[in-house]
């Protein structure tokens, strides 16, 4: 079988036209998907991931709603604003925009039921015990992904525990990604090895690895000969690196594992589409009439 190099912008236009899809049939029963964007930071990067966010809401029918603080803000100011929102029935989803100051006293004030970044400790609790109300973005575009490359390679989905013989590698260790992808990928059977930076003599465990996910910000981390032949590797970093006086986005993979690789996902035009499907995926979730946790209705992994 040839080496697949994933397309990112493909699979999440088919998700973008289906999130439409719900979103006019929301409308139609007078509910309008609401997510406000909590934005205290004034890097470059920020502006241009809530941008894009922006425009994806345009396009599906829903409404961004941007509170811009000035760096310095009171962090009192900004917890104020966020449990209006909780309070607010027509706001559906509510996200920080990460780096924050003061991370640990904002993040909490979101309600779990409108968390749709998934950075409460209730929500990444739930997934903990199996029960998920919601998934990080970047878990459930990861999560997706595997599953797609696995059919691409002709593998059979009979059973729920779908990835069971599997060893899965992944190298990061994050609270919005490393951490809560291996409880779900382990709740679906595969055997998970977690690397981070204290990890000595990495290729001992990335080569084990039927699929491999990097998401560390090391550019070139992984190369050719960490890599397990015919291995499924997913690349969730995104750097910026300046080549031929041009900054350009990089992942965390070399590009020569592609010899090695059945399916690659590359930097850009990988994860990063996908992750932002998945986030108004949540949305929608979020702005059902029911909560899944409280109704025992919850969302299998
Ligand atoms: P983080 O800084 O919170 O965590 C990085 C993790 O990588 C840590 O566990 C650290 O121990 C590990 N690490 C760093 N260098 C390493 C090395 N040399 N060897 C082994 N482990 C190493 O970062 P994060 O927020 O999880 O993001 C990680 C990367 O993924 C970043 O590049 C970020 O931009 C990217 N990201 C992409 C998406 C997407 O949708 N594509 C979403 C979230 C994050």
């Amino acid at each position: 079988m040839k080496n697949m190099i994933f397309d990112g912008k493909d699979f999440a236009q088919e998700k973008e036209r289906e999130l439409k899809r719900k979103v006019d049939e929301l409308r139609r029963k007078g509910v309008v998907p609401k997510l406000v964007s909590i934005l205290a930071d004034d890097s470059k990067e920020s502006a241009l991931y809530v941008s894009l966010k922006a425009k994806f809401s345009q396009r599906i029918g829903v409404i961004f709603d941007i509170h811009q603080f000035t760096v310095g803000t009171k962090t009192r100011e900004i917890v104020t604003d966020i449990q209006k929102a909780n309070a607010n029935s027509l706001v559906h989803g509510i996200m920080i925009q990460l780096p924050v100051e003061n991370q640990g006293e904002i993040l909490p004030a979101i309600s779990p039921t409108k968390d749709v970044d998934c950075l409460t400790e209730e929500n990444l609790g739930l997934i903990v015990i199996g029960r998920p109300r919601f998934l990080p973005a970047t878990v459930n575009a990861v999560m997706e992904i595997i599953k797609y490359a696995l059919g691409h390679l002709g593998h059979m989905f009979e059973e729920e525990k779908w990835l069971k013989g599997k060893t899965v590698c992944i190298v990061g260790a994050s609270i919005i990604v490393g951490k809560p992808l291996a409880m779900v990928l382990s709740d679906l059977g595969a055997t998970v090895i977690i690397c981070r930076s204290t990890t000595g003599r990495l290729s001992e465990f990335t080569q084990k690895a039927d699929v491999l996910i990097s998401a560390t910000g090391a550019i070139d981390l992984v190369k050719k000969e960490m890599v397990k032949e015919g291995a499924i590797v997913i690349d969730v970093g995104i750097s910026k690196l300046l080549r031929d006086g041009k900054f350009r986005v990089v992942g965390d993979v070399s590009k020569n594992v592609l010899e090695k690789t059945s399916f690659l996902t590359p930097v850009p035009g990988g994860v990063g589409p996908v992750t932002v499907a998945c986030l108004f995926e949540n949305l929608l979730l979020a702005s059902q009439v029911f909560d899944p946790v409280k109704q025992g209705t919850f969302r299998r992994t």
